[in-house]
């Protein structure tokens, strides 16, 4: 499966040769190889974009044209759905059943940014003066480089590709390494559209060795990135350089706070889903439960009896109820990061160990869950990103107010509870960027999603997600020119 890497549209192979093996995490068995990509191909793809850019072969396309390209996208991957989400399944080794959902949460997203293109007219400003006509237009930035993590891995970059085409942009997109399958079928897509050559390109590579110049290149208008907080924190300091805007998803610590009158059925159904949903690898899992102290001992019990009963397996697997983590090297991440929970005190009620048997072969790790932690702890701080759910208890509405938002993070958050006027207030008072009241997870093409504090910069999808994509210009058109008087004409010297 060589020739992956698509540059002026044309489908390449490495400059360097390389290659890369892409394994199944439910087996460890390989399933493609791909081009294995160095910063000469990123470069080689950045200067495409910029041609792109400079001839406005995109940009001068009306946007309402724009919006029926990504429209027409979006029925194409709904024909190919099946195979876009096998594809996606082995990869990451997430079930198939859910990866059908993201490929239709993504032609959800194309659908989205394809209207909306068509509406953006700009806007007429009153200068309070009829002499003067002034109006703000919508310009693309340029050249965006999208930066994209594994864990949803078409899907985080939909929520980039689609408003970055609808502004009229050129891009370089550059997946996760481990995960390059459904970017190279997405650029398929967009080829047989007829999108005009350099406006999308495909680099697949390890992070620093292919995406430094996607960063620092002075041909890069935008870097665009989802992954982790190390990753973003270089990269904007990367573009800070040259001053690139800079829009930055990163990880969370997501609060899901339950108060004793809750519907407590639902509140332990969706804790389990909060924290073990595609095994934990989700930004905005609910990997801090904190409980009003009343509830606290029964919750927990119950929630250790389902949590050792949840079914792993592989992604064609119809018992299992989610799957392996990505790597072999991110399980040992994830496994000494409990460990160093315990080491400081913490109480493992399940899990903390592989998967055994049948899963040996495969990369799982049982869903885990710690209690008898403190706020501080490394396991109550930091990201898992895996299946691990830390329990903290709370008194008062303040305590649980001020201890979810005892966080460096502000991606998500979700409070439970029956009384409405209590929902409103701790929603109002979390300090994340997308706040459930008696719910977790859901989200919306037409609401703004991203993080408040070190969970990123910037905001996905909604009218937000596109103006991000947007330099914004003011036209001042004065209609009756006249000298001003300002300088005095001193003559000839
Ligand atoms: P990561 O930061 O390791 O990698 C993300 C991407 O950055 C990959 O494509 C990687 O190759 C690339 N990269 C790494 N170093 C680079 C460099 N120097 N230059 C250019 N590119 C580079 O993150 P990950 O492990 O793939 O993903 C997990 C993280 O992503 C978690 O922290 C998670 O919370 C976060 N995430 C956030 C959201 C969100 O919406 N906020 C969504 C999904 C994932």
């Amino acid at each position: 499966m060589l020739r992956t890497l698509y540059i002026d549209g044309e489908w390449t192979s490495a400059i360097g040769g390389g290659t890369r093996e892409i394994r199944c995490p439910a087996n460890g068995e390989v399933v493609a190889i791909v081009d294995e990509a160095d910063d000469r191909d990123s470069v080689a793809a950045i200067r495409a974009a910029r041609r792109a850019v400079d001839s406005g072969v995109w940009s001068s396309v009306p946007a309402a044209e724009r919006g029926d390209l990504l429209l027409r996208a979006a029925a194409r991957l709904r024909e190919r759905k099946e195979e876009f989400a096998r594809a996606e399944s082995l990869d990451t080794g997430k079930r198939i059943v859910e990866s059908r959902i993201d490929m239709d949460d993504i032609a959800a997203c194309f659908d989205y940014f394809g209207k909306l293109a068509g509406q953006d007219a700009g806007r007429v400003v009153d200068a309070g003066n009829a002499g003067v006509a002034s109006r703000i237009e919508h310009e693309p930035v340029g050249v965006c480089t999208l930066i994209t993590p594994w864990n949803y891995p078409l899907l985080q970059a939909a929520w980039k590709i689609a408003p970055a085409l609808a502004a009229g942009n050129a891009f370089v997109l550059k997946p996760a390494e481990l995960t390059p399958h459904t970017a190279i079928l997405m650029m398929q897509v967009l080829e047989e559209l007829e999108l005009p050559a350099g406006v999308a390109n495909l680099v697949l590579g390890a992070g620093a060795a292919c995406g430094t110049p996607l960063s620092t290149d002075p041909d890069v208008d935008m870097v665009s990135f989802t992954g982790g907080l190390a990753t973003g924190r270089l990269l904007a300091a990367n573009a800070a350089a040259t001053v690139k805007k800079v829009a930055l998803e990163l990880g969370g610590k997501n609060p899901d706070v339950v108060f004793a009158d809750a519907d407590l059925d639902a509140a332990l159904d969706n804790a389990l889903n909060a924290a073990f949903v595609h095994s934990g690898q989700v930004c905005s899992a609910g990997a801090r439960l904190i409980l009003e102290e009343s509830i606290a001992e029964d919750f927990v019990d119950e929630l250790v009896r389902r949590a050792e009963g949840i079914r792993l397996g592989g992604p064609f697997d119809e018992d299992a109820e989610t799957g392996a983590l990505i790597s072999a090297q991110h399980r040992d991440k994830v496994h000494a990061y409990v460990q160093a929970g315990i080491a400081e005190g913490a109480r493992l009620r399940c899990g903390g160990r592989f998967g055994e048997g049948d899963l040996a072969s495969g990369f799982y790790y049982l869903p885990t869950v710690l209690d008898q932690v403190r706020r501080g702890m490394s396991v109550v701080r930091d990201e898992a990103f895996g299946p691990v759910v830390t329990v903290e208890t709370f008194r008062s509405e303040d305590e649980a107010v001020a201890t979810a938002n005892d966080t460096i993070y502000g991606l998500a958050g979700a409070v439970w509870t029956q009384d409405a006027g209590r929902a409103q207030r701790v929603a109002r008072r979390l300090r994340h960027g997308t706040i459930w009241i008696n719910d977790f997870h859901p989200y919306l093409p037409q609401a703004e999603w991203g993080g408040f504090k070190q969970s990123g910069v910037g905001r996905e999808l909604g009218p937000t997600g596109l103006v991000e994509y947007q330099e914004v210009k003011h036209i001042y058109q004065n209609l009756a020119p006249a000298v001003t008087g300002w300088f005095a004409d001193h003559g000839s010297t």
